[in-house]
Order: structure tokens, then C-alpha cells, then sequence
């Protein structure tokens, strides 16, 4: 039977190291107990989010006054039929670009390094390098959110864009995924694999918290570009700090509170829509309530 806490500190949850509780969480073992959590919520007429690794949200300081589901806890699990892999959706993208790698399964050793889990990979469409997940993607096995039942939906009506695809935002939780992979030389993937992990060290702060690139990229250019040429790199305000290192990233230097952030991530945009007329859009996904709005042009 599916366990349900209270008021459960999700700060530790996610790559940021920021955020207030969740009125209830949960971390389910099994297909039905996801079910399990769904219904629990509708009974409750609480408000649900599913959670991956937590790479790639901005908490509030409040919390969340809903069930937080995190399938990063024992939903993690990969099986292979040649170059097919099926994985449950908590298990960490990157372990499976190593393993894909190892067994010379090329498609998805440029995403190596991306720290979520598979499903919130799916879920934003992440990708790296000029690729994404969608590439490689057969199928993933849905929870619908409005029914509480499970279907397998092919890659083609995942509607899958630029970090983004039709589950982003929707409610419905990813359980597993098929992906089918193509065959390549295992010690070519490795060396790729190896190369893509130096890059990003050479240019993310990937060893202080944040949730990646805040902004996606504009069309014609890159986020960083442009907040570097408002000379905003190194700018603070409270502990949320634009990183020197890479301008698209905005890093807790401490004790971070979620509106320092979210406050920061508002001036940036000004200060880049005033010099160049182009609004950033954030890529990453806002959990709670915020004082700060977003900037409006
Ligand atoms: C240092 C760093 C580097 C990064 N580099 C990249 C990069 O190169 N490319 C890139 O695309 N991203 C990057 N990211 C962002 C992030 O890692 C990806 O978006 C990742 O795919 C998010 O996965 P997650 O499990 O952490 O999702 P979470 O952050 O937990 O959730 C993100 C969204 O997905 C939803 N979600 C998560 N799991 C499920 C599920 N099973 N079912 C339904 N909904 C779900 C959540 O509700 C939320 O809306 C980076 C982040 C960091 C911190």
C-alpha cells in the first residue's frame, strides 16, 4: 500500500538545494500505486506533480499544497533486447547513456551528463549537442491524469518540440519508456560520451546547484549571449548569483531563497529585453506560489 507523508521538505529533492514542502508526498514502488496516488489526490481535490530528479524546477519558499510524486526513488529500472532498452521512468538518464555506450547502443551518448531521470527527459524533451530524446524515443507508458489509466503512446503523438512535448504541464505521469537505439562501435561511443562530459565541466558551473540553462534559447542566438552582453555574469541578488562561468545558468552561492531566483531570473529578462527586444523564456518549470511575477514586455 502506497505511503503518503506529510509536509515533506522537497529542497533536497532537487538540483537547486531550494524550496519549501510538499503537503504530502509520496514515492510510489509500483504501477499501482501511481494509480494509487492519483486517485488519492482527486479525493482531496489536492493539486499533484509528479517529480523526477528535481533538475530542472524552481520550488517556492511556501512549498507546494499538493501531493508531490517522486518516481526518482524506486521507479528506476533498465532492460535490454538488443538495441531496444525499456526503462522505468526514475531511472537516471545519464546511467543510461553510460550503459547504451558500453554496449555500443548509439542515439543518446550526447545527452551523457544531463542529470535527470529518463521520464522528466521525455517529459522536456532534453537534449544536448544539436540532438534531443525524442530521437530515439519508440514509446512511453502514460498515467493519464483525467482517467487514471495507462496507455502506451507511440513517439509520433508525443508532440515533441524544442524542450517540450505534449506531456509537459498536462498532469499525466510517465512510467517507463522504450527506446530503439541503432548499433555503433562501443569505444567510438565511450570516447563521444567521455568528450561530452569534459565540455560541460569546461563550461557549466555543473559543481554548484542550479537547474541547468534557466532560459531556453532564443531564436537566432543564445541565452548565455545575451544576458553576458548586459554584463549581468557574476550579478546577485540575496544568494542567487548569474553564473561567471556560464550566463545561462543562475546558481544558489548558499542559502538561496526561491524568490532570490525567481527575482533574478525577472531582472535578467529586462535587462535583455531593454538592450535587445527579445523576452527569454524560462525553461525551467516554476512548482508553488511566487511573489515575483515574470517580466512582461
Ligand atoms: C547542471 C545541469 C545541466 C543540465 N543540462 C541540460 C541539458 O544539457 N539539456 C537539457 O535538456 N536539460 C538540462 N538540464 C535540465 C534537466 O536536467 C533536464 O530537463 C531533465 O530532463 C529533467 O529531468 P528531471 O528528472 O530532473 O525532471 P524534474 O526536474 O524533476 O521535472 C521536470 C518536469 O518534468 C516533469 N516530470 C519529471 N518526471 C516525470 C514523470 N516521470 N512523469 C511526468 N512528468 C515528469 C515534472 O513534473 C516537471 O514538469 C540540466 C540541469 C542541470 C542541473
Amino acid at each position: 500500500m502506497l505511503k503518503i507523508a506529510e509536509n515533506v521538505r522537497l529542497a533536497d529533492k532537487t538540483s537547486y538545494r531550494i524550496g519549501g514542502a510538499a503537503r504530502c508526498y509520496a514515492e510510489p514502488r509500483s504501477e499501482a500505486e501511481v494509480v494509487e496516488a492519483y486517485r488519492f489526490a482527486a479525493e482531496k481535490g489536492m493539486p499533484l506533480f509528479v517529480l523526477g530528479n528535481g533538475s530542472n524546477v524552481l520550488i517556492s519558499d511556501a512549498g507546494f499544497g499538493g501531493l508531490v510524486v517522486n518516481l526518482s526513488k524506486y521507479f528506476s529500472a533498465l532492460s535490454w533486447d538488443k538495441a531496444t532498452a525499456f526503462v522505468l521512468s526514475g531511472f537516471p538518464l545519464d546511467d543510461l547513456a553510460a550503459d547504451a555506450a558500453e554496449r555500443g547502443c548509439a542515439g543518446i551518448e550526447c545527452l551523457s551528463g544531463i542529470p535527470g531521470t529518463v521520464g522528466g527527459a521525455v517529459v522536456m524533451n532534453a537534449g544536448a549537442f544539436d540532438t534531443d530524446i525524442s530521437k530515439t524515443l519508440r514509446s512511453a507508458r502514460v498515467l493519464k491524469a483525467s482517467t487514471h489509466t495507462l496507455e502506451t503512446v507511440p513517439a509520433k503523438d508525443l508532440n515533441f518540440g524544442y524542450r517540450t512535448s505534449a506531456l509537459k504541464g498536462g498532469g499525466d505521469a510517465v512510467l517507463s519508456v522504450t527506446f530503439d537505439f541503432t548499433y555503433g562501435d562501443a569505444a567510438r561511443l565511450k570516447s563521444l560520451r567521455d568528450d561530452v562530459v569534459a565540455r560541460r565541466r569546461a563550461k557549466q558551473p555543473v559543481d554548484s546547484p542550479s537547474c541547468g540553462s534557466v532560459f531556453k534559447r532564443p531564436p537566432n542566438g543564445f541565452a548565455g549571449t545575451l544576458v553576458e552582453s548586459c554584463g549581468l555574469k557574476g550579478f546577485r541578488l540575496g544568494m542567487a548569483e548569474v553564473s561567471e562561468k556560464h550566463a545561462n545558468f543562475i546558481i544558489n552561492t548558499g542559502s538561496a531563497k526561491a524568490e532570490d531566483v525567481r527575482a533574478l531570473i525577472r531582472r535578467v529578462q529586462q535587462a535583455v529585453f531593454e538592450k535587445h527586444g527579445i523576452l527569454l523564456e524560462p525553461e525551467v518549470i516554476f512548482l508553488g506560489e511566487f511573489k515575483e511575477p515574470l517580466y512582461k514586455c
